[in-house]
C-alpha cells in the first residue's frame, strides 16, 4: 500500500537533510582550516628570487624542495604587463651558455622545459630580432623552483615573473612547511584579496 507522507514525515525528512549538511559543512571547515585567516601566501618583495638588490645571490629553490606537495603548490607566473617580451629573455635563455648558428644562447634556463617562447603580433619572419615574444608558462610542468624569477631582474629582466602559491593546489597546511624554512620570512597567512592572492 502507499500511504501518503504527513507533514510531520516532510519535517522530519527535511531536519535530518539538513543536520546532514551541517555536519558536512563542518567537516569541510575543519579539513581546510579557518577560511577566516584566509590562505597562504607569499610576498615576493620580500622572496629573495624576485628582490630588487638581491644580485649576485643563489637562486632559493625551497619552495619548491618543501612544500608537502610532490610537485609543489608554487608556481612561477608572468605578468606580461610589465614583460619586455624579450628577443633574448635571460629567464627563457641560459645566457652562459653557448651560442648556437642563430645567434641565441644554445640552452635553456627552465631545468623542466617549463617555458614555452612564441613570437607575438605581427611577425618579421626574416629577421626574428625585430618580432616581439610571449613566454608562457606551463603550470603543469612548473615546480616553483625560482631560476627564471632570479634571472629576470634588472639590469638583465624587468621583473614580470615571481612566485606565487597556487591556491587551487595548496592543501592550506596548518603549518606550512615552506613558511617554516623560508629564510626571507616571505611567506604568511593573510585574507583573499590581498596581495598576490588567486587561484
Ligand atoms: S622559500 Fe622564501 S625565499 Fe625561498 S623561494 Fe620560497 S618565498 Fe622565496
Ligand atoms: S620556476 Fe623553475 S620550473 Fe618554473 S618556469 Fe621558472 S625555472 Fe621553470
Ligand atoms: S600550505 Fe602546504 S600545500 Fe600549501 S604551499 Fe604550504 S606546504 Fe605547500
Amino acid at each position: 500500500m502507499n500511504e501518503k507522507p504527513t507533514r510531520r514525515d516532510v519535517l522530519k525528512h527535511a531536519a535530518r537533510g539538513t543536520a546532514l549538511l551541517g555536519l558536512g559543512g563542518l567537516a569541510w571547515h575543519l579539513a581546510r582550516g579557518s577560511d577566516v585567516e584566509g590562505a597562504w601566501q607569499l610576498d615576493c618583495q620580500k622572496c629573495v628570487n624576485s628582490r630588487l638588490g638581491a644580485l649576485g645571490v643563489d637562486v632559493c629553490e625551497l619552495c619548491a624542495t618543501t612544500c608537502v606537495i610532490g610537485l609543489s603548490a608554487v608556481r612561477a607566473v608572468n605578468e606580461y604587463s610589465k614583460c619586455g617580451r624579450c628577443y633574448i629573455c635571460p629567464a627563457y635563455f641560459d645566457v652562459k651558455s653557448a651560442i648556437d648558428a642563430e645567434g641565441l644562447p644554445s640552452q635553456k634556463l627552465c631545468p623542466r622545459d617549463a617555458i614555452e617562447r612564441k613570437p607575438i603580433g605581427e611577425v618579421d619572419e626574416d629577421d626574428p630580432a625585430n618580432n616581439f615574444y610571449e613566454y608562457i608558462i606551463d603550470e603543469e610542468r612548473c615546480n616553483g623552483c625560482g631560476r627564471c624569477v632570479m634571472a629576470c631582474k634588472e639590469p638583465a629582466g624587468l621583473t614580470s615573473i615571481r612566485l606565487e602559491v597556487r591556491h587551487n593546489l595548496c592543501l592550506d597546511c596548518n603549518r606550512c612547511s615552506i613558511a617554516i624554512v623560508c629564510p626571507d620570512e616571505a611567506y604568511d597567512r593573510k585574507p583573499f584579496g590581498e596581495q598576490g592572492v588567486t587561484g
